[in-house]
């Protein structure tokens, strides 16, 4: 029995540990006498929210807890660390110290409108709100990134049949978990599999072949093609010929990276390459022997982090949101000529600025949300 008193344990209060040994009945058993005598089993993410009620962790920091059980890669612990360590927390505090110095200004310049201070109040008003701007605009593309990291790329296979989606999945999967087979449409369904590699996280989805089709079964599998199309972050379209059509990529969302595989190189005795047209890679491989797929896995990699992976920390798309929030009132407040103008409704503004920035640590939460966010939590985290 381990007693950690209060406030020197994990949710920061008295904390009273019982280690058994792992047979399922003595634990059974321990459980039960506990319950007896009063206790009852945590509800899921109960003791991280306890942490966070109890001002031991923020709320970015309770849910990079989440992250880090929920990692999958080398890079995306290392990146839940960092938030849990709370550099994230630390970069939206400074970027709140900021906003703060603001206000602060914005009232003296209220204050002393009419005084001869004016020119240099707006001097100060102009850096402070250039500063702010800045540091915001910084924030957010880390958090992007970290979202990115956190969630994992999606990617999805696309081609018609027979040209080897399904042995390529496969390749970079490392599994025999796609059928591979010879007979046209015979991939019906979508088959997710996740892949991690050099602490880069995607899903892939391997898709019927995007044909119309009189078969029913194979109709819904097209069907469920298109919808993985529709939110994919990378487009893998594969052929087995070099080909010049245009229209290689119809259905893929605007954002999406393209990336057009020939495969079946052995065929043709020709050799790996990877080179880049008009916004499209092409890669040249064999999904059969592995020659190129190093190409391939480090050309995903350098779209999924633009190549790096340090600094990176473990964000939400919540993050992203309240960011993005803040950014749309900092610059409907920032002008120095408009805060000395309309004061007033700026300092409304920077109010509305810092509260989004609040909600991303917590200081403003409400109860929705937290129950939104530790829901998703395990038991006994
Ligand atoms: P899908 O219908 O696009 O999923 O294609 P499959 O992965 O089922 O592959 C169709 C056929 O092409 C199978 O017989 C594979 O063994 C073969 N195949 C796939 N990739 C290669 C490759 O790189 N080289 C050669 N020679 N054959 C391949």
């Amino acid at each position: 029995a381990l007693y950690f008193p209060a406030p020197h344990s994990f949710t920061g209060e008295d904390v009273l540990e019982l280690h058994a040994h792992g047979s399922p009945i003595v634990l059974d058993r321990l459980l039960r006498r506990a319950c007896e005598l009063g206790a009852r089993p945590a509800r899921a993410g109960e003791f991280s929210e306890r942490a966070f009620l109890n001002g031991k962790l923020d709320l970015a920091q309770a849910e990079a807890v989440a992250d880090l059980i929920a990692a999958r890669s080398e890079a995306q612990v290392r990146a839940a660390q960092r938030s849990l360590d709370g550099e994230f927390s630390q970069r939206v505090a400074a970027l709140t110290r900021s906003v703060v110095r603001l206000r602060v200004e914005l009232e003296a310049a209220i204050d002393f409108a009419e005084d001869a201070s004016e020119g240099a109040s707006r001097d100060t008003l102009a850096r402070l709100f250039a500063d702010a701007a800045a540091q915001l605009e910084a924030l957010l593309a880390a958090t992007r990134r970290g979202v990115r990291l956190t969630e994992g790329l999606h990617a999805v296979l696309i081609g018609e049949p027979n040209v080897g989606k399904s042995s390529l999945l496969n390749a970079l999967a490392g599994s025999d978990r796609a059928i591979v087979t010879a007979v046209p449409g015979t991939t019906r369904d979508v088959l997710r599999e996740s892949v991690a590699f050099d602490g880069v996280e995607l899903t892939l989805a391997d898709t019927a072949g995007l044909r119309e089709s009189a078969d029913v079964v194979e109709e819904e599998g097209i069907r469920r093609a298109r919808a993985e199309l529709a939110r994919a972050d990378i487009v893998l379209r594969v052929v087995d010929r070099e080909v010049a059509a245009n229209d290689l990529f119809a259905g893929a969302p605007a954002a999406a990276t393209r990336i057009l595989i020939v495969n079946k190189i052995d065929l043709a005795g020709a050799s790996p390459r990877c080179d880049e047209r008009d916004g499209v890679v092409t890669i040249a491989l064999s999904a059969r022997t592995g020659a190129g797929l190093d190409l391939l896995r480090a050309a995903l990699r350098r779209i999924a982090l633009g190549g790096e992976t340090d600094g990176v920390f473990s964000a939400r798309a919540r993050h992203v949101q309240a960011l993005e929030r803040a950014g749309r009132h900092l610059a409907a407040a920032a002008s120095a000529g408009r805060a000395l103008a309309t004061p007033e409704l700026v300092a409304e503004e920077l109010r509305d600025v810092q509260q989004a920035l609040g909600e991303i640590t917590g200081v403003f939460s409400t109860e929705d949300l937290l129950s939104a966010i530790f829901s998703t939590f395990c038991i006994g985290k």
